[in-house]
């Protein structure tokens, strides 16, 4: 037998279901102590948690039925959980050691974990400059997103003068795909998000063209102005509204790329959600492609996306934007925040040094 230090962990327990229809509050979530066990059987491990992420597709989580046979309802009373990062502190497993930084998509919500460290992937620091949060944003499952999206399903061809535009454009995903078309060829890339500081930073600190800010003024008027041309490329990752208004501005043989659709996330419609008839009499008059897209199913390209998406992040290419929240007890707050546009780049939680 192997004994670690008996001690204490926070945990975040997912306590209510409030229906598909209603934006996730600060109730659904409960902070708990509870006292770990004083030994690690064979091929166990202690971790202690740095970091934590809140993404968008933990709301389909909250609901009973998940409405994707990928993602498993969070149960009630029992530890949320998702991405996370860590160290490990004390092993049974032959091929982790103590102080290996190591991450998992299904971290439970807790500042210290015992886990069977075959469910662990160890992680080289060195491939996020050192930057561990990276793992859970850049150079994790968001920047594959961006990645494998953008040359998955985007066309992009360099010299064609194509216009890119992308929604939730200021958010983990899309702060990346913007400056990944950028690097892919397209001439023109064009943000919209839910603020003035937002679209700012797409310009000034990312190197988009343009930015619009959807809660403010003639989406319609400010996208024409910035896409003179029409749109040939479109990361769609809110749908509802927006959505409708750049497809009407797209070109013909122009493609969406359909990562995600978050505007319609506390609302109790299909994935994806259906399409007003001018929108679809718009992409079939148009011969416009509008395939959708999951990170998941190109797993056998992960290592590949990651080691790119790791020089770029490396050599300065891309830059990160996070916004980090700190502390176990703000796991809520940051994800309702996160769902409200409270973030600009990945939204992180900081647990421990
Ligand atoms: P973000 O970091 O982009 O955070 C969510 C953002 O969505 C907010 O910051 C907010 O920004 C915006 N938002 C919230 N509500 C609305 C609304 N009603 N209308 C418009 N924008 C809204 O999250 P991610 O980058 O992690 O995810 C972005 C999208 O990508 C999501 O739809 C997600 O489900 C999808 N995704 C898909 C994957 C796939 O494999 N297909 C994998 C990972 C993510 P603002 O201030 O601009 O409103």
């Amino acid at each position: 037998r192997f004994f670690f230090f008996a001690g204490h962990s926070l945990n975040v327990l997912f306590f209510l279901r409030q229906g598909k229809n209603s934006h996730p509050v600060l109730d659904n979530f409960r902070v708990e102590k509870t006292t770990l066990s004083p030994d690690l059987k064979e091929d166990e491990v202690l971790v202690k948690t740095l970091f934590l992420s809140v993404d968008p597709y933990m709301r389909c989580r909250m609901n009973d039925d998940t409405a994707a046979d990928y993602l498993l309802p969070w149960r009630l009373g029992e530890c949320a959980d998702g991405g996370g990062v860590g160290v490990v502190e004390a092993s049974r497993n032959e091929v982790l050691a103590t102080g290996d930084i190591v991450t998992s998509f299904n971290w439970h919500w807790q500042t210290r974990n015992v886990i069977n460290g075959y469910l662990l992937r160890k992680i080289d620091p060195r491939m996020v400059d050192g930057h561990l949060s990276y793992v859970l944003g850049a150079v994790g499952m968001p920047g594959l997103t961006a990645f494998l999206g953008v040359r998955e399903k985007g066309h992009v061809t360099p010299g064609a003068n194509q216009t890119m535009v992308i929604s939730g454009a200021a958010g983990a995903c899309g702060s990346l795909a913007g400056q990944i078309a950028r690097l892919d060829g397209c001439e023109k890339v064009i943000g919209i998000c839910g603020t003035d500081k937002k679209c700012q930073a797409l310009v000034s600190e990312l190197g988009f063209t343009a930015a619009v800010n959807y809660k403010k003024g003639d989406i319609s008027a400010a996208l024409r102005e910035s896409c003179p041309r029409g749109v040939d490329v479109y990361f769609d990752n809110v749908g509802g509204p927006i959505s409708d208004t750049v497809i009407s501005q797209m070109n013909s043989g122009g493609h969406v790329i359909l990562c995600g659709q978050i505007s319609q996330y506390n609302k109790d419609v299909p994935y994806p959600p259906p399409l007003s008839k001018e929108t679809q009499e718009d992409l079939c008059s148009k011969n416009i492609t509008r395939e959708r897209f999951m990170v998941l199913n190109y797993m056998d390209k992960h290592e590949e996306g990651l080691l790119q998406l790791s020089q770029w992040v490396k050599t300065g290419q891309i830059k990160v934007l996070e916004t980090v929240t700190n502390g176990i007890e703000n796991m809520g707050v940051a994800f309702c925040s996160m769902m409200m546009g409270g973030n600009t780049g990945k939204q992180i939680v900081k647990i421990s040094d």
